[in-house]
């Protein structure tokens, strides 16, 4: 089995190192192609194009970022579609919409090629460390087929429902990423506002009922005031869009959801946006004129 990988950014470059620690042998292929240079040094092969990737692999995993660039890599000009062969499967770990997944597929299908939605959860230390969560749609066969290296890359890889489900659970997901992320923004700020040993705060309550995976990875950060993105605000909003389109379909109030939108927007108005998901609390410190950690930056 030759397994192809496409999108070798902070989630894909460390899926990738992962899927060639487990010694499968792999076929890369990025857009900017030095960011497939420390791959190759490990001993992936490098393609020239996504075309070659179909082409070459069995099996072809895809982290990029959007919809469009999804639909771009796999329908576009030298793209997955116009080399893939019948029987291999495509693998979407990319967070997209559910309803162009559907579409996707479907293209994917008439080649006589499987898909699988598969995106993942627990950020660029979990795709480092091969401990993401993969929420998945599809077929239960190819399901099985994929778990060899969906194995390399993550711990808790969980058969949502059929096509187009895995993404609506990261919908879900991405629901209790953000509030999560609003309240630990919340009560930092107010523990700073008290004069309160921030650090000493979070080891008194990350190991009780209010810890979180948002509390201990990126509490840290935010104290340091590291705005360094394990998810950038961008592509937090991408998602965000996600939600407020998929919760519009479905008649569901995100109130929450909404406001927190609208916070994230106000910091790529201020030119935030490839700064991490974790700096939502500058929007907050905005409106009282506190700062968490140190001085004011
Ligand atoms: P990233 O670091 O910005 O990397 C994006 C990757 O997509 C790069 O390899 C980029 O290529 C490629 N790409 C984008 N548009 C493309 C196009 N039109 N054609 C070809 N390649 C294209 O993003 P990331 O954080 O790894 O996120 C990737 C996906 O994983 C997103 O859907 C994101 O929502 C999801 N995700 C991220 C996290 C996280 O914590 N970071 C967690 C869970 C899920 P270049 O190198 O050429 O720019």
């Amino acid at each position: 089995m030759r397994i192809g990988f496409i999108g070798l950014g902070i989630m894909g470059s460390g899926m990738a190192h992962n899927l060639l620690r487990d010694g499968h042998e792999l076929t890369v292929w990025n857009r900017t192609a030095s960011r497939m240079g420390p791959l190759v040094e490990g001993g992936a092969s490098p393609a020239v194009s996504a075309a070659e990737v179909g082409e070459f692999c069995d099996v072809v995993m895809i982290c990029v970022s959007d919809t469009p660039d999804v639909e771009q890599v796999v329908l576009g000009d030298h793209g997955v579609l116009e080399g893939i062969r019948p029987g291999s499967l495509v693998i979407d770990h990319s967070t997209i919409s559910p309803s162009a997944t559907l579409e996707l597929a479907a293209a994917v299908e008439a080649k006589g090629a499987f898909w699988l939605d598969a995106p993942v959860s627990g950020g660029s230390e979990g795709a480092a460390k091969g401990t993401l969560s993969i929420m998945i749609g599809g077929d239960a066969a190819q399901v099985e087929r994929a778990m060899p290296y969906l194995k390399s890359v993550g711990q808790t890889i969980t058969h949502v429902g059929a096509q187009g489900a895995g993404q609506l659970v990261k919908v879900v997901n991405q629901i209790l990423v953000v509030g999560n992320q609003l309240a630990v923004s919340e009560a930092l700020l107010v523990a700073e506002a008290g004069g309160l040993d921030l650090e000493k705060t979070l080891d008194a309550v990350k190991g009780g009922a209010a810890g979180s995976w948002m509390l201990s990875n990126r509490g840290p950060q935010m104290i340091q005031r590291d705005w360094r993105p394990g998810f950038t605000i961008d592509l937090q909003q991408k998602d965000l869009r996600l939600v407020l389109e998929a919760a519009d379909n479905l008649g569901v109030p995100v109130l929450g959801t909404s406001l927190i939108f609208q916070l994230y927007r106000s910091l790529q108005t201020r030119g935030l946006g490839s700064e991490g998901n974790h700096a939502l609390v500058k929007a907050l410190e905005e409106m009282c004129g506190i700062y968490v950690g140190e001085s004011p930056d």
